[in-house]
């Protein structure tokens, strides 16, 4: 016994040294889409922050695939040891209704750390599309559907649920066509071979800004400032289409609640960062306040929307395998 208890003390005298010297190496955020797409650039623009702050680097490794389940598996499996942490979105509250066999629980294998920003989307299309409106659009998706050729980031993807709602509201389908993250599916939209994409204003704002791309309509209930001229949906006719995109910040679950309060404490120091402030507020979103970049209150969001979404995917009768 007394062998065993010294075992366990040693065991946590090391967890505390661990602690207390964190970060003593780099740390990975894992993005669970392609490089250069919206949850990328949060990331990197959060990451260069945080490394700031922790004095430490904070690398980002994009995995992308299956909607951002691939990226996020790796991290549930990953060691506890707080250097290797995930970034994802709504995505985490809608993969256990939409996959059947997910290898994780977005609730019990990670340990929240905070929320990070919401993001409005935008219905954008390649720039020679013929509609010209919101309304033309309508039209031209109810009298095309499946000619129509629609990107998205595989499913569960933001991209393929607001692709989904606007299918559910217009009661049409059209071809979608995944990618491992809407970076590539942007390039392919700004060289035409993809006709249309719903996606967050982190990938489309300076495209849209540019001329590159159409934009019909953002998704929120009022203009986003980066895009005075860009209706919003229900100015464009679409009445009750209203979808923002929250990200939190993970760890692996049972990762020390030390090293969690000193992510937690970096993570609410980038979002006070000015030059994270400025380039979200230029891209079209805007940080979370300190209150929100806590593991309660991600805690609570991913509760709260696996419910909602459990609900609405289950209504609209999508899965994957
Ligand atoms: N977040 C995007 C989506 O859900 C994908 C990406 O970041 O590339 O569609």
């Amino acid at each position: 016994m007394f062998a065993a208890a010294l075992a366990a003390g040693t065991a946590l005298a090391a967890t505390c040294v661990a602690a207390q010297d964190y970060p003593a190496q780099p740390i990975t955020i894992v993005v669970p889409f392609s490089a250069g797409g919206p949850t990328d650039t949060v990331t990197r623009l959060v990451a260069q922050a945080m490394s700031e702050d922790l004095g430490q680097q904070v690398v980002v490794q994009n995995v992308g695939g299956a909607g951002g389940t691939l990226g996020a598996g790796q991290v549930a499996a990953a060691a506890n040891d707080g250097y290797t942490l995930l970034l994802h979105h709504i995505g985490m509250s809608t993969a256990p209704a939409l996959y059947q066999s997910l290898p994780f629980d977005p609730q019990t294998d990670f340990a929240p750390i905070g929320l990070v920003t919401n993001v409005p989307m935008t219905i954008v299309a390649r720039r020679d599309f013929e509609p010209e409106t919101m309304a033309d659009l309508i039209t031209h998706i109810q009298e095309n559907g499946e000619n129509i050729t629609y990107a998205n980031a595989g499913i569960g993807a933001a991209s393929q649920l607001c692709g989904l709602l606007l299918m559910d509201a217009l009661d049409t389908r059209m071809t979608e066509v995944p990618y491992q993250g809407t970076g590539p599916a942007m390039t392919d939209l700004l060289g035409g071979q993809i006709d249309m994409m719903c996606d967050q204003t982190t990938n489309t704002t300076s495209q849209i800004l540019a001329g590159e791309i159409k934009a019909y309509a953002v998704t929120t209930p009022e203009r986003v400032a980066a895009l005075p001229d860009v209706p919003t949906a229900a100015e464009g006719g679409l009445e009750n289409f209203e979808l923002a995109i929250w990200h939190g910040l993970y760890a692996p679950a049972g990762t020390d609640p030390a090293i969690v309060e000193r992510l937690t404490t970096s993570l609410q120091a980038a979002l006070a960062n000015e030059t994270v402030a400025q380039s979200f507020a230029d891209l079209g979103t805007y940080p979370v306040p300190a209150d929100q970049a806590t593991p309660d209150a991600l805690a609570q969001t991913l509760a709260a929307q696996t419910e909602l979404w459990a609900e609405v995917i289950a209504a609209a009768g999508v899965s994957a395998q």
